[in-house]
Formats: structure tokens, C-alpha cells, sequence
């Protein structure tokens, strides 16, 4: 149990995008201080952090030094190295702990979980072998989709799979790596809950958000979601099961499909999410003094939403609408300060006050 972190206590953040930069900038509301360890130069979570480690992830030395000038460990991204975490975690805490980390971080290892916890993911098959090829056709058919077990993101690494033909030639694009093929479902929409726990065990989820991609990227997130309340509870109660199951401490994302027959799980996030991005204007405490709060070991917040909420991605050159968009005083805006704009690079997002 660590005690409640006090004013300038400093919390290390491994990986200094855009995530970081708003878990920082909640921190610092908090009184507290942020060291992000990055490898890129000039990271977004730089500009408003007090300390900045540039280095690799295998940089153990540096990886030491960041993890003994720390009071606790989060991160923004589930990707970090294995054996980056086995160094900081040697000198200091690391909150959410591995075990959410090493779930997440493989599709099969975390279908396998929902799976064991009685939770519903689509139809799956493990394929590492040609073998495993001809076998997931029997169990998932088509169509289907295929996706790499390892970092795959906003829809990277993923095909559609109508035949076996495609299986064959997608399987060798990626490179014959491991992979999942799952059966596509047929949802009427996608929602997300983003829950939080603390290590007393309490646990708080906000309202489920619905959610509309566009290139495989998240678009827009809609509060309230249109569901029926049945369904928004059992978003909610799911995810408290998640969160109690692993004794998890922070922020969560849980991405859920909504079909004819009820809800399954798309895939867990053990950070805070882009869907979650509305409630720093829906919410009194958002999803980052949230995350704050659970790893610094205070109570949480209660979630609760006061308003509706329309938040959208701006997304590579959207940016350059942000003049326009600062003329509408129902609009908060995020930007990241990202100087090069990319097409498909999140650059910030607004959230829209739609009562
Ligand atoms: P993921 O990287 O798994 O979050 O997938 C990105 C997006 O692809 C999801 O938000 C869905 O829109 C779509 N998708 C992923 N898996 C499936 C599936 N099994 N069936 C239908 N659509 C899917």
C-alpha cells in the first residue's frame, strides 16, 4: 500500500505523447510534480512537465536514475518494453500494476481472460502455425478478421477476411506473425466505459460513450450513448468486474460492442482513453485526475456527469480549424502542441457542450 502521495511528491510518466501531456497537466493541478521518460525528443508532455528524461527504453541507466527521482510509476501507453519495467519497478512502484499490462498487451492473452471471467468477446482462434490457419477456419469462419497480437493500434495490423485466399495473403503480409482471428461482428454501435479504481477498492466508472471511428481512428464520442439503461449497466457492472479481478489501481478503457444479442468486449486499455477525452468538460473530475488520484493513493472522485457531450478528434490538418472552433464558447479545446501536422496524427480534440 503506498500512503497518499502529498504536495511535490513527483510522478514518473513513461511515454510523453498527448496522454501524458494531460495526466501531467492533472498531476500539477494536484500539486504534484511530473518527470516524463521518453525516447523522442521534445515530446507533447515535455511542455508542461518539470522533469524530462530523453532516452531509450533499453536504457537501463537512465531507467534507473527516472525511477529513483519518483514517487510512483504510471504510464501512458501499454507497449513499454518488459524489461524496462522489470528495471524501474525494481527501484519504485509501478501503478496500474504488470499483470494488467501483460493481459493487455496480447489479444489472445486477453480474450483469454475476459473469457475466464465469464465476459463475452467474439469468437476467436490463436494462429501461429500454418496449421492453426485451416483450424481457426473451422472454429471463427468468415468474415472474419485477422489482427497481430501484439502492438496493433487504431486499427493497424488488421484485415478483413472473406476467404481463405485472404487469409493466406494477409497472414504473410503481416509477416506470419502471431495473430487472432476473430469473427467480425455485426454491432449496431460501439461504446466505451472508462472505469477507476483505488488500491482502498473503489471502484467508479463514468457513462458509457458511443463511439464512431473513421480510418480505423476514433472520431467522435457521444455522451449520453444511445443505449438502453439495461445495457449501460451491465457496460458498468463488466467493468467494475475487470477492474476488481486484477486489483487494479487507475484508469481503465473498456471497448464494447453493442449487437441484437448484448454486449462484447472488444479490447481493454489499461491507461486512460481517447474515448474518456469528454469528460474533462462533462465531468468535475476527469479521467486524468482520476488516474491521478488512484495512483497517488487518494479517494476517488464520484464521475458523475453534468453534461451532454460531443468530443471529436481533430485529426492531421483539422487542426487548422481551431480559429473557427475558438469562436464557439460551448467548446473547450485540446491541443497537444504537436508542431509537424501529419495526416492520421492526432493533433487534439474538442469537446462540445451539446445540452
Ligand atoms: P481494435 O484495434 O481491436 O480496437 O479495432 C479497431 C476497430 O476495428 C474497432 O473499433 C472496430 O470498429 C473494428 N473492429 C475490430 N474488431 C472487430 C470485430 N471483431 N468485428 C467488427 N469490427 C471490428
Amino acid at each position: 500500500m503506498i500512503k497518499p502521495l502529498k504536495q511535490g511528491a513527483v510522478i514518473g510518466i513513461l511515454g510523453g505523447g498527448q496522454l501524458g501531456r494531460m495526466l501531467s497537466v492533472a498531476a500539477s493541478r494536484m500539486g504534484f510534480k511530473t518527470h516524463i521518460f521518453e525516447p523522442e525528443a521534445n515530446p507533447p508532455a515535455s511542455h508542461v512537465s518539470d522533469l524530462l528524461t530523453t532516452a531509450a527504453y533499453n536504457d537501463n541507466e537512465a531507467l534507473e536514475k527516472f525511477a529513483k527521482s519518483v514517487d510512483v510509476i504510471t504510464f501512458e501507453f501499454e507497449n513499454i518494453p518488459t524489461e524496462a519495467l522489470d528495471t524501474v519497478e525494481a527501484f519504485c512502484s509501478v501503478l496500474p500494476a504488470r499483470n494488467s499490462l501483460k493481459i493487455s498487451q496480447d489479444r489472445l492473452t486477453e480474450k483469454e481472460f475476459l473469457t475466464n471471467l465469464d465476459l463475452i468477446v467474439a469468437p476467436y482462434a490463436n494462429i501461429e502455425t500454418e496449421k492453426d490457419l485451416e483450424k481457426s477456419i473451422e472454429s471463427v469462419g468468415f468474415p472474419s478478421i485477422l489482427k497481430t497480437r501484439r502492438f496493433g493500434y487504431d486499427g493497424k495490423g488488421q484485415f478483413k477476411i472473406n476467404n481463405i485466399s485472404e487469409l493466406k495473403s494477409s497472414w504473410s503480409k503481416l509477416q506470419n506473425l502471431p495473430c487472432v482471428l476473430e469473427t467480425l461482428v455485426n454491432f449496431t454501435k460501439e461504446i466505451s466505459v472508462i472505469g477507476a479504481r483505488n488500491q482502498d477498492g473503489e471502484v467508479v466508472c463514468f457513462d458509457p460513450g458511443e463511439n464512431l471511428h473513421r480510418d480505423g481512428i476514433l472520431h467522435t464520442t457521444t455522451l449520453p450513448a444511445n443505449i438502453s439503461s439495461s445495457q449501460n449497466i451491465d457496460a458498468v457492472l463488466l467493468t467494475g468486474k475487470i477492474l476488481n479481478s486484477l486489483n487494479y489501481v487507475g484508469v481503465m478503457g473498456v471497448e464494447l460492442f453493442v449487437t441484437e444479442k448484448g454486449l462484447l468486449i472488444n479490447e481493454i486499455a489499461p491507461r486512460v482513453h481517447n474515448s474518456g477525452h469528454w469528460t474533462q468538460n462533462g465531468c468535475v473530475i476527469d479521467q486524468f485526475e482520476q488516474h491521478i488520484r488512484a495512483i497517488a493513493g487518494w479517494p476517488l472522485g464520484d464521475g458523475k456527469r453534468h453534461s451532454n457531450i460531443l468530443m471529436t478528434n481533430l485529426i492531421g490538418s483539422e487542426v487548422l480549424d481551431v480559429d473557427k472552433l475558438s469562436k464557439d464558447s460551448n467548446i473547450g479545446i485540446h491541443l497537444y502542441g504537436k508542431n509537424d501536422v501529419k495526416d492520421g496524427r492526432k493533433m487534439g480534440h474538442i469537446n462540445k457542450i451539446t445540452d
